[in-house]
């Protein structure tokens, strides 16, 4: 069992972060492509000015450092300084739900299954995404599946992701859905901006633990309803959390966490910094004023370890591994590094 992190009184798993894997193999960018496809190379220049300033003006407010155009060197490299990040940091693993494909993230992970857990990504749309799920997991080792769900134009709910949804319920994953507004692509509409679209899946594949990240990234309301009537939706508090500005009244850490915790409890909380770029690397400063936010709410040492911790490894089937049992005899030992 890893110890506590620097300074914290319990060990922390980051559930969400991303391998910068660089140049990004498929899925890619496909948001990109058809807006390239429609409109042209130029005019996406223009929107991408708009949110390179924005991006610009988050990173001062933070203190973040600009990210290094490409990763320096390759893979290995990069998961070198990654697992000096967990280790300096103390943290017990970190999660990468992308990492340029599910064959190079698996490498990735299988270099150190101490430290790296990873998750499968792929387009839940195209065909054969369910027998690509079940590879990924029983033949690659990954422990999860991530979908960015407003990339896609078809509902989440659409009948044909019926064998992707059985799949991962069989197997026992859990699937974290992006919803929201998407930063990068500069996307705030569509048929899966809302978490309320994942209820008739939620509720009709009640074995799938899914995680809605980020506080619900814009859609508190929504998450909470979902949350409310789904026992198997937990949420993440990964990144800035910066979406709360563009709420139409006053919202701040705590009192959004307040509300989490009132609808579903500590148990389906859990912590993720979303880290992904380096020089920045693990984004501590996340994971203390998320634990700050927690102590001034006067959560309880043992629902700390939940939210840290615990939930991320139950969901992840780490607690059995750590006693000696197959953590999930559906996932494959990972390839030795
Ligand atoms: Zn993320």
């Amino acid at each position: 069992m890893p110890g506590p992190a620097t300074g914290l009184p319990m060990p922390v798993l980051d559930f969400h972060a991303h391998f910068p894997a660089r140049p990004a193999s498929p899925p890619g960018d496909p948001v990109r492509a058809e807006y390239v496809r429609r409109h042209g190379e130029a005019r996406w220049a223009v929107v991408q000015k708009w949110l390179e300033a924005d991006l610009a003006a988050w990173r001062a407010a933070w203190g973040f450092p600009e990210p290094e155009p490409e990763p320096q060197g390759g893979d290995a490299e990069t998961a070198a300084r990654w697992a000096q990040e967990v280790e300096r940091h103390g943290l017990a693993r970190v999660v990468f739900v992308t990492g340029g494909g599910n064959d190079r993230l698996a490498a990735v992970v299988g270099s150190r299954p101490d430290l790296f857990v990873g998750f499968a990504h792929h387009d839940p749309f195209a065909p054969g995404a369910a027998a690509e799920l079940e590879r990924a997991v029983v033949h690659l080792g990954l422990r999860g599946y991530k979908i960015i769900a407003p990339l896609h134009r078809q509902r989440l709910d659409d009948d044909r992701l019926a064998p992707l949804w059985e799949t991962a319920e069989r197997l026992g994953i859990p699937v974290l859905v992006h919803f929201g507004p998407l930063r990068y692509q500069g996307i705030v509409a569509g048929p899966n901006i809302s978490p309320l679209v994942l209820q008739d899946v939620a509720r009709g594949f009640p074995g799938i633990p899914f995680v809605v990240p980020h506080l619900g990234c814009g859609y508190p309301r929504e998450l909470l309803h979902l949350m409310w009537v789904c026992g198997n939706v937990s949420v993440d508090t990964s990144g800035s959390n910066e979406w709360m500005r563009w709420m139409p009244y006053d919202l701040d850490l705590s009192s959004l966490l307040r509300r989490f915790l009132d609808t579903a409890g500590a148990e389906r909380i859990i912590f993720g910094s979303d880290s992904s770029w380096f020089p920045r690397g693990f984004a501590r400063r996340y994971l203390d004023e998320q634990f700050r936010a927690c102590c001034e709410l006067g959560v309880s040492d043992e629902d700390l370890r939940l939210i840290f911790f615990g939930n991320a490894t139950r969901l992840l089937g780490l607690r059995k591994e750590a006693s000696g049992q197959p953590a999930n005899p559906a996932i494959a030992k990972p390839p030795p590094p």
